[in-house]
């Protein structure tokens, strides 16, 4: 770790200087708030992760300021969504942080996959890895077919702490018992969450919805409902006027009960999508925008979620 190669010569220099910490918690950095809280479950006592896109940042497209720069260039572990996600990070990742320990979480084991704006395939998340997972002529693999929006599973969730918790043990040993009790502990809870989850969706189950951008089929697909579709596609980046007159039609030959806006999106477009449609306007927030960072963030993220569309669809 950098950190400490660092401070070997700081702690000979002024060697009577009392109480460094015995094993300094590695600088972990984050890519968004719902990894930055998973992260922070996982290393609960023993330090804290950073996170690069700020609350309320869309991560499909931004430009990191120098302070986050500079949390990057410091970190000893990445943990991330993967391109897919945030294209603008895998070359800062590669310039900024090489010598960090760089984990795609869309390549962790036990991370199931969805293909973009599909459902119903549980069965099949294995082959579809196998199919459109291909390698590129660098050997890095490549999940652009791959809906990215993997948190939104609190299966994918636990998934994602038992790799973290994994990686961090590998380059911090002295820790690594109380990273595996915490992932552990922290995969009860999120099963706890995924029972509270479906007992809050299942009175709405099969009611008409559309969402601001395609972004929520891993959440769907765990807990059986569905969208009908979505104002922007998967990448956010904002329709046109035709692909409004069509989602607006949509609307009403499927009878939308509600239109989701949310924080991180300009919501005039889904308010015009939906006008005359008899839709209502709801926000569904899939980052935790307005959420404080930590371990209790994703829980709350992901509840919330199940609240949004229940309180919406039961009017
Ligand atoms: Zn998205």
């Amino acid at each position: 770790m950098k950190r400490r190669l660092f401070r070997f010569p700081l702690v000979a220099a002024f060697a009577s200087l009392a109480a460094l910490p015995a094993a300094a918690a590695p600088e972990v950095v984050t890519d968004i708030p719902p990894v930055q809280s998973l992260a922070a479950r996982v290393m609960q006592g023993v330090g804290a992760p950073a996170s690069i896109l700020p609350p309320g940042a869309t991560p499909h497209g931004y430009s990191m300021r120098p302070s986050e720069a500079a949390r990057l260039e410091a970190a000893d572990i990445v943990f991330w969504v993967g391109e897919g996600l945030t294209p603008w990070l895998e070359d800062a990742i590669g310039s900024l942080a090489a010598d960090a320990v760089s984990v795609e979480l869309m390549e962790a084991p036990g991370v199931a996959l969805l293909e973009f704006g599909e459902e119903g395939h549980a069965d099949h998340d294995d082959d579809h890895k196998d199919e459109h997972a291909h390698k590129e002529e660098d050997g890095h693999e490549h999940h652009g077919d791959m809906d990215p929006h993997i948190w939104l599973d609190p299966a994918n969730g636990k998934a994602m702490l038992a790799e973290m918790a994994a990686r961090l043990a590998e380059i911090d040993p002295a820790n690594a018992d109380a990273y595996k009790a915490n992932a552990a502990a922290g995969a009860a809870e999120l099963d706890a969450l995924a029972a509270r989850v479906e007992a809050i969706v299942a009175p709405v189950r099969g009611k008409a919805f559309f969402t601001a951008h395609d972004a929520y089929h891993y959440f769907e697909h765990r807990f059986e409902i569905e969208s009908e579709g979505s104002v922007a596609l998967s990448d956010a980046a904002p329709p046109g006027p035709a692909r409004l007159h069509d989602i607006r039609s949509e609307m009403r030959e499927h009878g939308a009960l509600c239109v989701f806006i949310e924080p991180q999106l300009d919501p005039k477009l889904a308010k015009t999508a939906a006008e005359g449609t008899g839709a209502r306007i709801a926000a569904l927030d899939p980052l935790g925008a307005d959420l404080e960072p930590g371990p209790g963030l994703y829980p709350t993220l992901i509840e919330g979620l199940a609240t949004s569309l229940a309180d919406c669809l039961a009017q």
